[in-house]
């Protein structure tokens, strides 16, 4: 097993690698940008090191820093975790190449599943239904279109590198489809450096239903069971649940087989997450796999039991996984991401400095932060500063105790998305479990004005 862990990230996630690690007794190494003095990462693991200046690219991006704090610190592995270099093959390359050990897949692996391209071309080559588009990246404009006019619009152009949203373009129709190409190939390089796009029949009114994957190096990969994570705005998650609404154990069954056979296909190992989409119909379709842990990992852990950062650290280190096969799935578990943003203000970033900070609590609540009063949220990062969780025997109990939670969830000092996420918690159509991936933009528009602010959620 691992003697020291550095951490190559910030934030929540750094706190919550600090807590598997501790638990399995391996040391730990924060590593921190200028801005990120005062943070709790900084001050829980056991050694720290200064990367540079606040924004990402002069330090927590910043690969040869990472790898001489590694060697200054004695760490023999890093942990990534999501977002910065989490997805980057050749971060994990190098760390190989320095003897440290990347917690994560393979490079090989993070480039078959990185590339959305290649992604899609091997899922279907082991038979996994991928959303109809073009085989791969495509340059001409009029090509592109020529796909655009036989699948049926609308399609969605989509930067083969993408991530967080960046680089994804809806196009209704002809006309409007030569500007969201270009608009799409131009912010693909701006984002990703890469202005390879490829175009997708868009799937109306779906749901985005992931599995999360883990697999080992002796051969074994399950699944633990699916988040729907369709309450989107501009398509970036705010609200996942589990198990999805929409699910029947057949089409439960059939999802997770088809994700759990992309993953052998490439022989995963570590934590991965099978990201799909369930049109209209019921059919199903591969969207991506990410190749690392996700914001959303406590839903399944609090569904399954199941430390997935603990498992994904033992299955870094040669251990064989604990579980063999999907767990049961026990209850129902929510969990609601805490922005520091201005949902009046078309959520706007709001940072700034947090006078008060009651964190709710009671069985079944769990929230992950690395806020507390008298911390100043930085400007330069995510603005995410909680991930508030809920753990109810069904999915009414999981939704009741979500509002109370939100409810003595009290933040002052600067704007959040509490109240907004209550009203999402009071709707309606949430309430039956009624939604697609735009219900927040189209049906729910409603949730997203009237807020009163300083009402309770
Ligand atoms: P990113 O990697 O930037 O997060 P994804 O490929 O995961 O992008 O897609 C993010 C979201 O975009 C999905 O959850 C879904 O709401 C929407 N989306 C992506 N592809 C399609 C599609 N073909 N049809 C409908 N919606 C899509």
């Amino acid at each position: 097993m691992f003697k020291k862990i550095l951490i190559a990230n910030r934030g929540e996630i750094a706190l919550r690698i600090i807590r598997a690690a501790r638990e399995l007794g391996i040391e730990t190494v924060a590593v921190y940008s200028e801005a990120d003095r005062e943070s709790l990462h900084v001050r829980f693991a056991d050694d720290d090191v200064c990367l540079g200046p606040a924004p990402a690219r002069d330090s927590y991006l910043k690969i040869p820093r990472l790898i001489a704090a590694a060697e200054i610190t004695g760490a023999d592995a890093i942990h990534p975790g999501y977002g910065f270099l989490a997805e980057n093959a050749e971060f994990a390359e190098i760390c190989a190449a320095s003897g440290i050990a990347f917690i994560g897949p393979t490079p090989h692996q993070i480039r078959m599943m990185g590339d959305k391209a290649t992604a899609r071309k091997t899922m279907a080559a082991c038979g996994v239904p991928i959303v109809p588009g073009t085989p791969g990246p495509i340059e001409d404009v009029d090509e592109a279109l020529e796909f655009a006019v036989k699948a049926g619009f609308p399609v969605i152009i989509k930067a083969a590198a993408g991530g967080g949203g960046k680089g994804m373009r809806v196009a209704r129709d002809a006309d409007d489809f030569a500007r969201s190409f270009q608009l799409a190939r131009s912010e693909a390089i701006s984002a990703f450096g890469n202005g390879d796009v490829y175009v997708e029949k868009y799937l109306e009114r779906s749901r985005h239903i992931e599995f999360q994957i883990l697999g080992d190096t002796h051969g074994n990969v399950i699944h633990l069971g699916e988040r729907d994570c369709s309450i989107q705005r501009r398509h970036q998650k705010l609200i996942e649940e589990a198990p999805s609404p929409a699910l029947t154990p057949a089409l439960r069954e059939a999802m997770g087989e088809a994700a759990v056979r992309g993953a052998k296909a490439i022989n995963y190992v570590g934590a991965g997450t099978v990201e799909m989409l369930l049109d209209a119909n019921g059919e199903f379709f591969f969207m991506e796999m990410n190749t690392r842990i996700q914001v959303e990992h406590p839903v399944t852990e609090m569904l399954t039991g199941v430390d997935l950062v603990k498992e994904q650290i033992r299955v870094a280190a040669g251990l064989e996984m604990r579980e063999k096969q999907t767990p049961s799935l026990r209850g129902h578990v929510i969990e609601c991401r805490v922005n520091a943003e201005d949902p009046m203000r078309n959520f706007q970033p709001s940072p700034g400095k947090i006078d008060v900070f009651n964190v709710p609590g009671g069985n079944g609540v769990r929230v992950d932060t690395h806020a507390y009063a008298g911390y100043t949220v930085p400007p330069y990062y995510d603005s995410m500063i909680a991930k508030l969780i809920c753990h109810g025997r069904d999915r009414e109990e999981a939704i009741a105790k979500m509002k109370l939670a939100l409810e003595t969830f009290i933040v002052q000092g600067i704007t959040t998305t509490i109240p907004f996420l209550g009203k999402v918690m009071r709707d309606p159509h949430f309430a039956k479990g009624d939604f697609h991936t735009k219900f927040l933009e189209q049906e729910g528009a409603y949730l997203l004005k009237e807020l009163v602010p300083g009402a309770k959620p």
